[in-house]
Protein backbone atom coordinates (compact mmCIF):
# COMPACT_ATOMS: atom_id res chain seq x y z
CA UNK A 1 0.00 0.00 0.00
CA UNK A 2 1.50 3.49 -0.82
CA UNK A 3 1.84 5.48 2.36
CA UNK A 4 -0.09 9.04 2.10
CA UNK A 5 2.07 9.88 4.90
CA UNK A 6 5.40 10.09 2.70
CA UNK A 7 5.45 13.52 1.16
CA UNK A 8 4.67 13.49 -2.47
CA UNK A 9 7.91 14.62 -3.84
CA UNK A 10 8.59 11.60 -6.58
CA UNK A 11 6.38 10.09 -9.08
CA UNK A 12 7.31 6.38 -7.77
CA UNK A 13 7.04 3.20 -9.35
CA UNK A 14 4.94 1.09 -8.25
CA UNK A 15 7.20 -2.27 -6.96
CA UNK A 16 9.47 -2.14 -4.16
CA UNK A 17 12.47 -4.67 -3.80
CA UNK A 18 13.33 -6.73 -0.85
CA UNK A 19 16.79 -7.56 -1.46
CA UNK A 20 19.68 -7.45 -3.79
CA UNK A 21 22.48 -9.31 -5.33
CA UNK A 22 25.36 -8.03 -6.84
CA UNK A 23 23.49 -6.09 -10.27
CA UNK A 24 20.31 -8.10 -9.45
CA UNK A 25 17.25 -6.76 -7.60
CA UNK A 26 14.38 -8.90 -6.12
CA UNK A 27 11.00 -8.00 -5.65
CA UNK A 28 8.25 -8.28 -2.99
CA UNK A 29 6.38 -10.93 -5.42
CA UNK A 30 9.92 -12.47 -5.97
CA UNK A 31 10.48 -10.89 -9.71
CA UNK A 32 14.45 -10.38 -10.52
CA UNK A 33 15.53 -7.08 -11.99
CA UNK A 34 18.88 -6.37 -13.55
CA UNK A 35 19.65 -3.04 -12.38
CA UNK A 36 21.31 -0.39 -14.52
CA UNK A 37 20.61 2.32 -12.76
CA UNK A 38 22.37 1.26 -9.05
CA UNK A 39 20.04 3.71 -7.55
CA UNK A 40 21.23 6.70 -9.86
CA UNK A 41 24.84 5.98 -9.75
CA UNK A 42 24.86 5.35 -5.86
CA UNK A 43 25.46 1.27 -5.67
CA UNK A 44 29.12 1.27 -7.26
CA UNK A 45 29.59 -2.42 -5.58
CA UNK A 46 26.35 -3.60 -6.49
CA UNK A 47 23.68 -5.00 -3.84
CA UNK A 48 25.36 -7.45 -0.65
CA UNK A 49 29.02 -7.04 -1.68
CA UNK A 50 30.84 -8.98 0.91
CA UNK A 51 33.20 -6.80 2.01
CA UNK A 52 31.39 -3.52 2.25
CA UNK A 53 28.29 -5.90 4.68
CA UNK A 54 31.39 -6.54 6.53
CA UNK A 55 32.86 -3.14 6.62
CA UNK A 56 29.71 -1.83 7.64
CA UNK A 57 28.93 -4.64 10.51
CA UNK A 58 31.99 -4.25 11.92
CA UNK A 59 32.06 -0.31 12.24
CA UNK A 60 28.12 -0.78 13.69
CA UNK A 61 29.66 -3.28 16.40
CA UNK A 62 32.36 -0.66 17.88
CA UNK A 63 30.85 3.15 17.23
CA UNK A 64 28.53 4.72 14.56
CA UNK A 65 28.68 8.59 15.21
CA UNK A 66 30.71 10.36 17.69
CA UNK A 67 31.07 14.04 16.40
CA UNK A 68 33.15 16.27 14.79
CA UNK A 69 33.65 17.94 18.12
CA UNK A 70 36.61 15.23 18.29
CA UNK A 71 39.31 13.36 16.19
CA UNK A 72 37.68 10.93 13.87
CA UNK A 73 40.72 8.32 12.43
CA UNK A 74 38.58 6.71 10.12
CA UNK A 75 37.45 10.34 8.88
CA UNK A 76 41.59 11.57 8.55
CA UNK A 77 42.41 7.56 7.08
CA UNK A 78 39.58 8.79 4.24
CA UNK A 79 40.81 12.19 3.92
CA UNK A 80 44.33 10.78 3.08
CA UNK A 81 42.92 8.16 0.48
CA UNK A 82 41.30 10.68 -1.55
CA UNK A 83 43.68 13.20 -0.79
CA UNK A 84 46.14 10.81 -2.39
CA UNK A 85 43.83 9.53 -5.27
CA UNK A 86 43.48 12.95 -6.49
CA UNK A 87 46.64 15.11 -5.58
CA UNK A 88 44.19 17.55 -3.64
CA UNK A 89 44.68 18.78 -0.56
CA UNK A 90 41.83 18.98 2.11
CA UNK A 91 38.55 17.00 2.50
CA UNK A 92 35.10 18.13 3.95
CA UNK A 93 32.70 15.79 4.74
CA UNK A 94 28.91 15.93 4.69
CA UNK A 95 25.82 13.50 3.96
CA UNK A 96 25.13 14.70 0.22
CA UNK A 97 26.18 15.86 -3.25
CA UNK A 98 24.21 19.32 -2.70
CA UNK A 99 25.96 19.86 0.55
CA UNK A 100 29.02 19.09 -0.85
CA UNK A 101 28.22 21.62 -3.73
CA UNK A 102 26.81 23.88 -0.78
CA UNK A 103 30.34 23.49 0.56
CA UNK A 104 31.76 24.83 -2.67
CA UNK A 105 29.58 27.67 -3.13
CA UNK A 106 30.60 29.22 0.60
CA UNK A 107 33.98 28.54 -0.06
CA UNK A 108 34.26 30.07 -3.73
CA UNK A 109 32.43 33.43 -2.15
CA UNK A 110 34.91 33.24 1.22
CA UNK A 111 37.54 32.68 -1.28
CA UNK A 112 36.41 35.74 -3.25
CA UNK A 113 36.08 38.15 -0.18
CA UNK A 114 39.12 36.99 1.51
CA UNK A 115 41.58 36.52 -1.18
CA UNK A 116 40.46 38.50 -3.88
CA UNK A 117 38.50 41.99 -2.17
CA UNK A 118 34.99 41.45 -4.29
CA UNK A 119 32.32 42.86 -2.58
CA UNK A 120 29.48 40.32 -4.41
CA UNK A 121 31.58 37.28 -5.86
CA UNK A 122 29.50 35.62 -8.69
CA UNK A 123 30.49 31.80 -9.82
CA UNK A 124 29.89 31.10 -13.81
CA UNK A 125 27.73 28.39 -14.29
CA UNK A 126 26.51 25.78 -17.08
CA UNK A 127 22.99 25.53 -19.49
CA UNK A 128 21.60 22.29 -18.11
CA UNK A 129 23.90 21.78 -14.75
CA UNK A 130 22.43 20.10 -11.82
CA UNK A 131 23.97 20.44 -8.42
CA UNK A 132 21.33 19.82 -5.98
CA UNK A 133 18.38 21.30 -4.48
CA UNK A 134 19.08 23.84 -1.48
CA UNK A 135 18.37 26.97 -2.50
CA UNK A 136 21.96 27.50 -3.49
CA UNK A 137 22.67 24.67 -5.67
CA UNK A 138 19.12 24.86 -7.14
CA UNK A 139 20.08 28.85 -8.30
CA UNK A 140 23.61 26.87 -9.41
CA UNK A 141 21.12 24.26 -11.19
CA UNK A 142 19.57 24.88 -14.81
CA UNK A 143 16.48 23.52 -14.89
CA UNK A 144 13.89 26.71 -14.68
CA UNK A 145 10.99 23.60 -14.24
CA UNK A 146 12.92 22.70 -10.45
CA UNK A 147 13.22 26.14 -9.66
CA UNK A 148 9.79 26.95 -10.67
CA UNK A 149 7.74 28.57 -7.06
CA UNK A 150 10.95 29.11 -5.01
CA UNK A 151 11.92 32.33 -6.17
CA UNK A 152 14.06 34.27 -4.91
CA UNK A 153 16.81 32.15 -6.07
CA UNK A 154 20.25 33.23 -4.76
CA UNK A 155 22.14 35.47 -6.63
CA UNK A 156 25.42 35.49 -7.62
CA UNK A 157 25.58 32.69 -10.49
CA UNK A 158 25.93 33.59 -14.06
CA UNK A 159 25.36 30.90 -16.52
CA UNK A 160 27.25 29.84 -20.30
CA UNK A 161 26.40 27.07 -22.65
CA UNK A 162 28.38 23.81 -21.15
CA UNK A 163 31.41 23.36 -23.62
CA UNK A 164 31.66 27.27 -25.05
CA UNK A 165 34.61 28.69 -24.25
CA UNK A 166 34.34 32.08 -26.10
CA UNK A 167 31.22 32.64 -23.69
CA UNK A 168 33.32 32.19 -20.79
CA UNK A 169 36.03 34.63 -21.76
CA UNK A 170 33.67 36.97 -22.86
CA UNK A 171 32.99 36.59 -19.14
CA UNK A 172 36.16 37.54 -18.27
CA UNK A 173 36.48 40.87 -20.44
CA UNK A 174 34.03 42.39 -18.77
CA UNK A 175 33.11 41.09 -15.34
CA UNK A 176 35.71 41.76 -11.81
CA UNK A 177 32.94 39.57 -9.63
CA UNK A 178 33.44 36.47 -11.01
CA UNK A 179 35.83 34.05 -8.82
CA UNK A 180 35.01 30.44 -10.17
CA UNK A 181 33.80 28.33 -12.36
CA UNK A 182 31.80 25.44 -11.53
CA UNK A 183 30.69 22.28 -13.95
CA UNK A 184 29.99 18.92 -14.53
CA UNK A 185 32.75 17.38 -15.93
CA UNK A 186 29.98 15.02 -17.63
CA UNK A 187 26.37 16.47 -17.02
CA UNK A 188 24.55 13.40 -15.46
CA UNK A 189 21.28 14.85 -15.29
CA UNK A 190 21.31 17.25 -18.15
CA UNK A 191 21.44 14.06 -20.37
CA UNK A 192 24.53 12.57 -20.50
CA UNK A 193 26.45 15.25 -22.08
CA UNK A 194 29.69 15.59 -22.47
CA UNK A 195 32.73 18.41 -23.30
CA UNK A 196 36.05 17.72 -24.97
CA UNK A 197 39.34 17.29 -23.04
CA UNK A 198 40.24 20.29 -24.89
CA UNK A 199 37.74 23.09 -23.32
CA UNK A 200 38.38 21.84 -19.77
CA UNK A 201 42.03 22.26 -20.18
CA UNK A 202 41.02 25.45 -21.69
CA UNK A 203 39.21 26.36 -18.91
CA UNK A 204 41.82 25.31 -16.46
CA UNK A 205 44.38 28.22 -18.09
CA UNK A 206 41.75 30.74 -17.98
CA UNK A 207 40.97 30.28 -14.66
CA UNK A 208 44.52 30.29 -13.62
CA UNK A 209 45.43 33.10 -15.63
CA UNK A 210 42.36 35.38 -13.85
CA UNK A 211 42.70 33.51 -10.63
CA UNK A 212 39.41 32.04 -10.53
CA UNK A 213 38.66 28.68 -8.54
CA UNK A 214 37.98 25.95 -11.14
CA UNK A 215 35.26 23.77 -9.12
CA UNK A 216 34.46 20.17 -10.52
CA UNK A 217 30.81 18.84 -9.33
CA UNK A 218 32.13 14.93 -9.53
CA UNK A 219 29.03 13.92 -7.43
CA UNK A 220 27.68 11.51 -10.24
CA UNK A 221 30.66 11.18 -12.56
CA UNK A 222 33.12 10.77 -9.82
CA UNK A 223 34.45 7.84 -7.57
CA UNK A 224 35.75 5.19 -10.53
CA UNK A 225 32.02 5.83 -12.63
CA UNK A 226 34.09 6.69 -15.76
CA UNK A 227 37.13 4.54 -15.86
CA UNK A 228 39.28 6.52 -13.68
CA UNK A 229 38.79 7.70 -10.51
CA UNK A 230 37.48 11.12 -10.97
CA UNK A 231 36.33 12.44 -14.41
CA UNK A 232 39.04 15.32 -14.31
CA UNK A 233 41.37 12.78 -14.95
CA UNK A 234 40.97 12.05 -18.38
CA UNK A 235 41.67 15.70 -19.19
CA UNK A 236 44.56 16.38 -16.30
CA UNK A 237 43.50 18.77 -15.45
CA UNK A 238 43.26 19.18 -11.54
CA UNK A 239 40.65 21.66 -9.92
CA UNK A 240 41.12 23.73 -7.40
CA UNK A 241 37.82 22.44 -5.94
CA UNK A 242 36.08 18.65 -6.01
CA UNK A 243 32.85 17.70 -4.90
CA UNK A 244 31.93 13.94 -4.40
CA UNK A 245 29.21 12.25 -2.90
CA UNK A 246 26.78 9.34 -4.84
CA UNK A 247 28.89 6.39 -5.39
CA UNK A 248 31.59 7.47 -2.61
CA UNK A 249 30.13 4.64 0.19
CA UNK A 250 28.04 2.59 -2.42
CA UNK A 251 24.76 3.29 -0.24
CA UNK A 252 26.04 4.48 2.92
CA UNK A 253 24.96 8.42 2.68
CA UNK A 254 28.27 10.70 2.50
CA UNK A 255 29.39 13.85 0.34
CA UNK A 256 32.57 15.07 0.42
CA UNK A 257 34.01 18.36 -0.65
CA UNK A 258 38.18 18.76 -1.63
CA UNK A 259 40.54 21.51 -2.05
CA UNK A 260 44.06 22.30 -3.08
CA UNK A 261 46.24 24.92 -4.07
CA UNK A 262 44.10 28.38 -3.47
CA UNK A 263 41.33 26.90 -2.52
CA UNK A 264 42.86 25.19 0.53
CA UNK A 265 43.24 26.61 4.01
CA UNK A 266 40.53 29.00 3.33
CA UNK A 267 38.02 27.74 5.99
CA UNK A 268 38.71 27.46 9.91
CA UNK A 269 36.73 26.67 12.67
CA UNK A 270 33.25 28.17 13.06
CA UNK A 271 33.33 28.51 9.08
CA UNK A 272 31.19 25.74 8.36
CA UNK A 273 30.09 22.44 9.28
CA UNK A 274 28.02 18.91 9.53
CA UNK A 275 26.74 16.86 12.61
CA UNK A 276 26.99 14.10 10.76
CA UNK A 277 29.83 14.78 8.35
CA UNK A 278 32.29 11.89 7.57
CA UNK A 279 31.40 9.99 10.45
CA UNK A 280 33.29 6.60 11.36
CA UNK A 281 29.84 4.55 10.21
CA UNK A 282 30.26 6.30 6.77
CA UNK A 283 33.59 6.66 6.43
CA UNK A 284 34.39 3.09 6.80
CA UNK A 285 32.17 2.16 4.04
CA UNK A 286 33.96 4.78 1.53
CA UNK A 287 36.93 3.26 2.64
CA UNK A 288 35.30 -0.38 1.88
CA UNK A 289 34.65 0.82 -1.34
CA UNK A 290 37.88 2.45 -2.22
CA UNK A 291 39.79 -0.68 -1.79
CA UNK A 292 37.56 -3.01 -3.88
CA UNK A 293 37.71 -0.40 -7.09
CA UNK A 294 41.19 -0.90 -7.02
CA UNK A 295 41.47 -4.15 -5.75
CA UNK A 296 39.03 -5.99 -7.86
CA UNK A 297 40.06 -3.51 -11.02
CA UNK A 298 36.26 -2.15 -11.29
CA UNK A 299 37.71 1.14 -12.95
CA UNK A 300 39.26 -1.03 -16.00
CA UNK A 301 35.82 -2.81 -15.83
CA UNK A 302 33.68 0.15 -15.93
CA UNK A 303 35.85 1.17 -19.27
CA UNK A 304 35.65 -2.23 -21.45
CA UNK A 305 32.17 -3.03 -20.13
CA UNK A 306 30.76 0.66 -20.88
CA UNK A 307 32.74 0.42 -24.32
CA UNK A 308 30.61 -2.86 -24.82
CA UNK A 309 27.28 -0.99 -23.87
CA UNK A 310 27.45 1.73 -25.93
CA UNK A 311 28.76 -0.53 -28.80
CA UNK A 312 26.18 -2.89 -28.24
CA UNK A 313 23.49 -0.47 -28.71
CA UNK A 314 24.84 1.14 -32.23
CA UNK A 315 25.00 -2.03 -33.32
CA UNK A 316 21.41 -3.09 -32.17
CA UNK A 317 20.01 0.36 -32.85
CA UNK A 318 21.89 1.37 -36.25
CA UNK A 319 19.52 2.97 -38.31
CA UNK A 320 16.53 3.15 -36.41
CA UNK A 321 14.92 6.13 -37.03
CA UNK A 322 15.07 8.68 -33.76
CA UNK A 323 17.92 7.54 -32.29
CA UNK A 324 19.79 11.14 -32.29
CA UNK A 325 22.80 9.66 -30.25
CA UNK A 326 24.39 6.99 -27.72
CA UNK A 327 27.22 8.42 -26.15
CA UNK A 328 28.97 8.72 -22.37
CA UNK A 329 32.24 7.77 -20.79
CA UNK A 330 32.98 4.61 -19.09
CA UNK A 331 29.92 3.10 -17.06
CA UNK A 332 27.60 6.78 -17.01
CA UNK A 333 25.84 6.18 -20.64
CA UNK A 334 23.27 7.83 -22.52
CA UNK A 335 20.86 7.22 -25.65
CA UNK A 336 19.36 10.13 -26.61
CA UNK A 337 16.20 10.00 -28.57
CA UNK A 338 14.15 12.61 -31.04
CA UNK A 339 11.36 12.57 -28.57
CA UNK A 340 10.13 12.28 -24.78
CA UNK A 341 10.72 8.62 -23.70
CA UNK A 342 9.99 8.38 -20.35
CA UNK A 343 7.18 5.81 -20.50
CA UNK A 344 10.41 3.31 -21.62
CA UNK A 345 11.33 3.56 -18.06
CA UNK A 346 7.56 1.41 -17.11
CA UNK A 347 8.02 -0.80 -20.47
CA UNK A 348 11.65 -1.64 -18.90
CA UNK A 349 10.49 -2.43 -15.82
CA UNK A 350 7.82 -4.73 -16.85
CA UNK A 351 10.71 -6.57 -19.01
CA UNK A 352 13.08 -6.87 -15.83
CA UNK A 353 15.36 -4.41 -16.35
CA UNK A 354 15.92 -0.87 -14.51
CA UNK A 355 16.81 2.30 -16.13
CA UNK A 356 16.30 6.06 -16.15
CA UNK A 357 15.03 8.64 -18.28
CA UNK A 358 16.68 12.03 -17.59
CA UNK A 359 16.34 15.43 -19.34
CA UNK A 360 12.51 13.53 -21.46
CA UNK A 361 14.40 12.21 -24.13
CA UNK A 362 18.01 10.70 -23.05
CA UNK A 363 17.79 6.66 -21.46
CA UNK A 364 20.44 6.77 -18.41
CA UNK A 365 22.20 4.02 -17.90
CA UNK A 366 24.25 4.22 -14.25
CA UNK A 367 24.87 0.05 -13.44
CA UNK A 368 27.21 -0.97 -10.66
CA UNK A 369 30.60 -0.74 -11.63
CA UNK A 370 30.98 -4.46 -10.99
CA UNK A 371 28.37 -4.71 -14.07
CA UNK A 372 29.58 -7.85 -16.31
CA UNK A 373 30.00 -8.41 -19.98
CA UNK A 374 27.02 -11.10 -19.23
CA UNK A 375 24.84 -8.41 -17.73
CA UNK A 376 25.80 -5.57 -20.51
CA UNK A 377 24.62 -8.24 -23.16
CA UNK A 378 21.36 -8.90 -21.18
CA UNK A 379 20.95 -5.46 -21.00
CA UNK A 380 20.86 -4.77 -24.41
CA UNK A 381 19.46 -7.39 -25.90
CA UNK A 382 16.24 -6.37 -23.66
CA UNK A 383 16.39 -2.54 -23.69
CA UNK A 384 17.30 -1.92 -27.45
CA UNK A 385 13.98 -4.06 -28.67
CA UNK A 386 12.09 -1.85 -26.40
CA UNK A 387 13.85 1.11 -27.73
CA UNK A 388 12.98 -0.07 -31.24
CA UNK A 389 9.19 -0.78 -31.02
CA UNK A 390 8.31 2.78 -28.72
CA UNK A 391 10.50 5.01 -31.56
CA UNK A 392 8.26 2.32 -34.32
C1 LIG B 1 22.74 13.95 -7.77
C2 LIG B 1 23.62 15.11 -8.02
C3 LIG B 1 23.72 16.16 -7.09
C4 LIG B 1 22.87 16.24 -5.85
O1 LIG B 1 23.16 15.20 -4.98
P1 LIG B 1 22.17 14.89 -3.74
O2 LIG B 1 22.91 13.85 -2.96
O3 LIG B 1 20.91 14.40 -4.33
O4 LIG B 1 22.01 16.15 -3.01
C5 LIG B 1 24.62 17.17 -7.37
N1 LIG B 1 25.37 17.16 -8.48
C6 LIG B 1 25.31 16.17 -9.39
C7 LIG B 1 26.18 16.21 -10.60
C8 LIG B 1 24.42 15.12 -9.20
O5 LIG B 1 24.32 14.15 -10.11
Amino acid sequence: MPSSHVMNTYARLPVAFTHGQGTCLFDEAGKRYLDALAGIAVSTLGHNHPRLVEAISRQAGRVLHTSNLYRIPLQEELAARLANLSGMDEVFFCNSGLEANEAAIKLARFYGHKKKGVELPSIIVMEQAFHGRSLATLSATANRKAQAGFEPLVPGFVRVPYGDMDAVRQIASRSRDVVAVMLEVLQGEGGVNVVSDEYLRALRALCDEQGWLLMVDEVQCGTGRTGKWFGWKHADVRPDVMTLAKGLASGVPIGACLTSGRAAGLFQPGNHGCTFGGNPLACAAALATLDVIAEEGLMDNATRVGEAIRAGFRKALEGVAGVVDIRGRGLMIGIELDRPCGELVTRALDAGLLINVTSDNVVRLLPALIFSDSDAKTLVEGLAPLIREFLS
